[in-house]
């Protein structure tokens, strides 16, 4: 610890002002538990241009912390999800207005600089610390102590990592409990291009061998696209690729996937390797808690990181605000409660992984026949189980 710097004391702290920290720390306040975010970056640094897919379960929470109008006004409605396969020819359609709960909350795709501002206006101005980097966090006598890599400490009754995919606070807790990369890299793109009206209020996946595409026209000119590919190894770095090379990859049979990558700038592409964090162990220990991606990184082919941490916010206000038991107790409880769902979708990711980015070109067939042969109602019933906004935090305990 640097000597000049003095402790300073708070019930209660959470890592992190992303999606999942500034949720928290929303509920958190409108329940009245005291706490303090401290965030590494500054406020107008935390954004990127990047879309997210809100469904019932994500919009529920926001529901509850008051925002789910505000979301609404800023994201843009996705009605239908089509695939394809290679050759664009329709595999199926998941029609998301026969959604049972479409009406309350129809599935909105919002960029998340837009979400991370709605969530973080929300929050009161002094909640959150920005400029603070936390190097390592230490549990002793009953208080937590989370020192800052510039040496400043803060103390609290409690820790909670909202800190990210490459959290530190976990590391803290062991240097070797790591995500681990999955054998897809993922770029994520935007491009100024006027698609034929057919196309709008749809979220459209072409599956190939071995690499997807998704893409959706958030307004009228603005399409925001994600292209996998199967790699061995992670990416380095956040290396660039030319964009010709991604062109050759997506060479399709015409459709407009040519056309989006033929207009994208290489100054909207972000590159990265995909990661999960699927250990079966508790996350937290003593007064130390993981939420998120700190604790359980999902790739993306649910499109419910986000959600997830939503809910981890949700439990965590609940028992911190309900229950006088220990931190650790409370933490415990959080941790029986939510792991059920998340292994439920790990296993989800992995199987759509495996369908939708195989390479094999046996499978690939198989897989292009008889995806069209799939009843509709069977599709909905799945998402209704992944996505709906009754689908358990708690696995049915009342908190
Ligand atoms: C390609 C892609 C597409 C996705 N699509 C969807 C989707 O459609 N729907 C969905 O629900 N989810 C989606 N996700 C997942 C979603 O983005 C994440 O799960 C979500 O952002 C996790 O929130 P979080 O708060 O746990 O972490 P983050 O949002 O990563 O926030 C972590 C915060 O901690 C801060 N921080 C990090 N280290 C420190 C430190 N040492 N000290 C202090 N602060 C620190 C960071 O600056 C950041 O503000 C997608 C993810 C990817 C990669």
């Amino acid at each position: 610890m640097n000597k000049n710097h003095k402790k300073i004391e708070t019930k209660g702290i959470v890592v992190g002002a992303g999606l999942g920290g500034l949720m928290l720390a929303l509920l958190g306040w409108q329940k009245h538990i005291p706490l303090t975010v401290l965030e590494r970056s500054r406020y107008d640094e935390n954004s990127g241009g990047r879309t997210l897919w809100l469904y019932p379960n994500a919009l529920r929470i926001l529901d509850q912390a008051g925002l789910l109008s505000d979301v609404i006004r800023h994201g843009f409605p996705v009605r239908e999800i089509r695939y394809y396969d290679i050759d664009l020819k329709r595999s199926f359609t998941v029609r998301l207005s026969d959604f049972p709960e479409h009406s309350t909350y129809p599935v909105t795709g919002i960029l998340r600089s837009d979400l991370h501002r709605i969530l973080r206006q929300a929050c009161p101005e002094d909640s959150i610390i920005c400029d603070w980097q936390l190097r390592r966090v230490s549990a002793r006598k009953g208080k937590v102590l989370a020192e800052s890599a510039d040496g400043r400490i803060r103390e609290g009754a409690w820790l909670i990592g909202a800190d990210g995919i490459h959290s530190a606070v976990r590391q803290s807790l062991d240097p070797n409990w790591n995500a681990c990369f999955v054998g897809q890299i993922c770029w994520q793109g935007t491009t100024q291009i006027e698609l034929d009206p057919s196309w709008h209020g749809v979220t459209s996946e072409i599956m190939g061998r071995g690499r997807r595409f998704v893409f959706t026209e958030i307004r009228p000119g603005t399409v925001t696209w994600l292209a996998l590919i199967r790699q061995e190894t992670p990416a380095q770095g956040q290396g660039k690729w030319p964009l010709e090379r991604l062109q050759h990859i997506y060479r399709l049979s015409g459709g407009p996937v040519q056309d989006i990558l033929e207009h994208a700038s290489e100054d909207s592409l972000h590159l990265i390797s995909l990661r999960e964090l699927s250990e079966a162990r508790p996350w937290y220990h003593q007064n130390i808690a993981l939420m998120g991606d700190a604790a359980h990184a999902l790739t993306p082919e649910t499109g419910q990181g986000a959600a997830q941490a939503f809910q981890d916010a949700w439990l965590l206000s609940e028992l911190l605000s309900q229950s006088d038991s220990p931190p650790e107790e409370l933490f415990r409880q959080y941790y029986t409660l939510r792991a059920p769902q998340i292994r439920f979708l790990q296993r989800q990711s992995r199987f759509i992984r495996g369908v939708s980015g195989a390479e094999n070109r046996l499978l690939t067939k198989l897989r292009d026949t008889l995806l069209p042969l799939l009843p509709e109602h069977l599709m909905l019933r799945k998402m209704k189980q992944v996505y709906g906004s009754e689908q358990n935090i708690t696995g049915g305990h009342h908190v």
